[in-house]
């Protein structure tokens, strides 16, 4: 019987997970793919309930996964495989080179030099980054990351030269034994760009919700002037539209559960940077639930935001001004509403990773690609891997999960 514990996937829950189990005296191995720490709590401006910046919760973790000797972390780590059985898996696990210097060495100034541009993931498409690159505002390990393939052969040659960066570091891999496994794989924002209709990759003014909170946050790419992307005008008349892709039988049947409370959020953002600005949020139900109820109030008290219950049929670009025109149907009034405003928020929901990704481990899931326990495992899903959650909710689940971990590697 293996004492130690698996943590597949590094946000907010498996971060969760990985310490309470690591604190109470268990060895864990936290595996993440990307380069960094935090998932998509990182990408955000401000969480609930507190409204807090993600630095706020996450330092915190930070400094206590540095003080934790129990807990090993892997960043661009994959699993591959695992065999075995409860209380007793041997994992391999695939470890992606990072190529840069082990301390957190500055070089901002060879990233600058490189010739190449490509899409900055992070910023959710909003700008570019060159191939040497910081992942994330205070990333967690904070080390640059290079990006051999879209690296040019005069970059490369210009790399090797500076002696701080070794192209030649080759993929490994790692062998561990654990006795029980969590899977914190997290979620993904829907790809709008499904829902035609809507305009989203299509319509440069009509954005994600994720991508708001990039405009947003002061560490994003307009250092959290929320302008809009087609002339970087500061927008003035906005619409947000709600389960945009959730509650639908052709895309995600069910409720995303936190889109009604971010675009909320989001329309006191732009309130607070705009105080001329007016926000419509076009619903079918607005769901706030519990405590967040008393926040929607609030919100919903400021006369220059509306909620106007009717479905959004089409949203439709004018090229020359870069206004987008919104057609739905008020629900109340059984009138057709057309409207034109300077940008659009599409408020998308959350898709599990697992909708689209494998694991190499027997997993029981719903057609959605939620996980659920399977009966005979050892193996504990957590946070939004299980089901769409809030920040507050994922870690009370992380937690759940590593309680179980720990019975299951103590026998008990
Ligand atoms: Fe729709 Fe609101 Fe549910 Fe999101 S939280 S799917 S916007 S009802």
């Amino acid at each position: 019987m293996s004492q130690s514990i698996l943590v597949i996937g590094g946000g907010f829950s498996g971060i969760t997970a990985a310490l309470e189990a690591a604190e109470i005296g268990e060895e864990v191995f936290l595996v993440e793919k990307s380069p960094y720490l935090g998932g998509r709590v990182m990408q955000l401006n401000k969480y609930f309930p507190k409204l807090c910046p993600p630095s706020c919760g996450l330092e915190i973790q930070y400094q206590r996964i540095k003080n934790n000797k129990n807990l090993q972390v892997f960043t661009l780590a994959e699993v591959v495989s695992v065999s075995g059985d409860v209380g007793n898996y041997e994992v391999t696990v695939k470890l992606r080179p990072r190529h840069t210097p082990p301390s957190s060495v500055d070089l901002s100034g060879l990233a600058q030099s490189l010739s190449q541009d490509v899409e900055n993931e992070f910023e959710l498409g909003l700008c570019k980054r060159k191939p040497l690159y910081m992942s994330a505002p205070f990333a967690y390990p904070y080390r640059y990351v290079l990006d051999t393939a879209n690296l040019t052969e005069e970059d490369r040659t210009k790399l090797s030269k500076s002696g701080q960066i070794d192209l030649n570091q080759q993929e490994k891999t790692i062998t561990l034994q654990v006795g029980s496994i969590v899977v914190a794989t997290g979620w993904k924002p829907y790809d709008a760009s499904n829902l035609t209709n809507l305009g989203a990759g299509r319509i440069a003014n009509c954005i994600s919700n994720m991508q708001m909170e990039r405009l947003a946050a002061p560490s994003g790419p307009t250092e959290g002037k929320i302008l809009r992307p087609s002339d970087h005008e500061a927008p003035k008349r906005v619409a947000f539209v709600q389960c945009a892709g959730s509650r639908d039988e052709n895309h995600l049947s069910y409720c995303s559960y936190i889109c009604c409370m971010a675009s909320l959020k989001q329309a006191r953002y732009l309130r607070e940077q705009y105080p001329e600005s007016r926000v419509d949020i076009y619903y079918i139900d607005l769901r706030t639930p519990g405590r967040y109820d008393h926040f929607a109030q609030e919100t919903l008290a400021d006369e220059n935001i509306q909620a106007i219950k009717g479905k959004v049929a089409e949203v439709e670009e004018d090229v020359a001004s870069g206004a987008v025109w919104l057609t739905a149907e008020d629900a109340i009034s059984g009138r057709k509403l057309r409207n034109s405003y300077d940008m659009v928020v599409l408020a998308t929901g959350m898709q599990p990773n697992l909708a689209q990704e494998t694991l190499p481990l027997k997993l029981s899931a719903d057609e959605e690609g939620f996980v659920y326990e399977s009966d005979n495992a050892g193996i504990f899903p957590a946070g939004c891997a299980v089901e769409p959650l809030d920040v507050m909710k994922s870690a009370q689940s992380g937690t759940a999960a590593a309680m179980k971990a720990i019975q299951t590697v103590r026998g008990r």
